[in-house]
């Protein structure tokens, strides 16, 4: 039977990270990524950006560029990346491991770190669900070049909005940044862009309440005048309000979460669960980014290394 040292849940940028930092530190890893039920290539949700200007090191590279890098260093130590889905992980008092079981396999394992995300949150009023991928997106580098000098709205105040917004101002002629707070929350840099484009115009303490339309996105209806008039004229709406924390999986084995349904973690990236750790966008931080992201699993792959060395000659379920 092979047993590993670690089994990371994920290939976005943190699982990749962590999969580099666990090959330097000799562990027998593996990395089990989904690729074919979310649509995201390894490296995860980072690959749907054009531009990440904030990551150290880098001055400027498209989210696939440092994907690319994470990746193919991980594969310089090779740890292998599976393509596979985990579906259930438990944990075997008598053999002494974690069992990961994909929709392929089932793997053996001394700890388990979960880097699975989140997935993003889909809008819900009226006429979303009807017109999704008509009109309705969830992603402006996959669908913005659909929409060439049209008009467009952006839904959410966060910076992934504001970088929604800029992505989609390059291909339409007007965007619309929907929010329902008083206040867009853009990094500095990506709010003095907004100005600067001329194309972004923001609408603050509104919410849409129907997207409207016949075969294609027409208009959106607002729950206030915007300019005299509650209907607003556009043809396409993307959704950025925020993501669902993967963490199902994770909650199945008995792992705490808080109540987004974020995994509760410490200094560490270690969870409740002895030999289990998570890292990334799935976690309970509050600012999440590819460096956090990169660095709570950099964290994870040496407290499993350290949680293997100190357990290595006693039961790791002695509770
Ligand atoms: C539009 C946009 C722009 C952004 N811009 C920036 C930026 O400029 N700078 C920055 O630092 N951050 C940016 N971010 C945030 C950044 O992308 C994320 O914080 C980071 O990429 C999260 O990485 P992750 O690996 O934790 O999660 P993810 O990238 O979501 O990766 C998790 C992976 O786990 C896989 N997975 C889930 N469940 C399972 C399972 N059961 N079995 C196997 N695999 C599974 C998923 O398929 C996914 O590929 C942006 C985000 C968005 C959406």
């Amino acid at each position: 039977m092979e047993m590993y040292d670690t089994i990371i849940i994920g290939a976005g940028v943190t699982g990749l990270a962590t999969a580099m930092y666990a090959g330097r530190l000799n562990l027998k890893a593996l990395v089990l990524g989904a690729t074919s039920s979310n649509e995201l290539p390894i490296g995860g949700v980072i690959t749907l950006t054009d531009t990440v200007d904030n990551y150290p090191g880098f001055i400027h590279l498209t989210g696939e560029e440092l994907a690319k890098k994470l990746e193919e260093h991980a594969k310089d130590y090779d740890i292998p990346i599976k393509e596979e889905k985990a579906v259930d992980v438990s944990k075997n008092k008598k053999m002494n491991c974690f069992i990961v079981k994909t929709e392929e396999s089932a793997y053996y394992t001394k700890t388990v770190i979960f880097a699975t995300g989140a997935k993003w949150r889909e809008l819900l009023m009226k006429g979303a669900d009807a017109f999704k991928n008509r009109g309705v997106h969830y992603c402006a580098l996959c669908d913005g070049a659909l929409y060439r000098d049209k008009i467009l709205a952006v839904v959410g105040g966060s910076d992934t909005a504001a970088k929604e917004a800029l992505l989609l101002a390059q291909h339409g002629k007007k965007v619309y940044i929907i929010y329902r707070g008083d206040k867009i929350r853009p990094e500095p840099v990506n709010g003095k862009l907004i100005e600067k484009t001329g194309k972004i115009e923001v609408i603050t303490n509104t919410n849409i309440i129907e997207i409207k339309g016949d075969k294609f996105v027409k208009s959106v209806l607002l729950d206030g005048e915007y300019k005299g008039s509650k209907e607003l004229t556009l043809d396409g709406v993307f959704g950025a309000i925020g993501h669902i924390p993967l963490s199902d999986l994770a909650v199945k084995l008995g792992v705490k979460i808080n109540d987004k349904k974020e995994i509760t973690i410490d200094r560490d990236s270690k969870t409740n669960i002895a030999g289990v750790f998570a890292a990334g966008d799935v976690v309970d931080s509050g600012f999440k980014q590819a460096i956090t992201g990169v660095a709570e699993g950099v964290v994870a792959a040496h407290s499993a290394y350290t949680y293997i060395k100190e357990n290595e000659a006693v039961s790791v379920f002695d509770d």
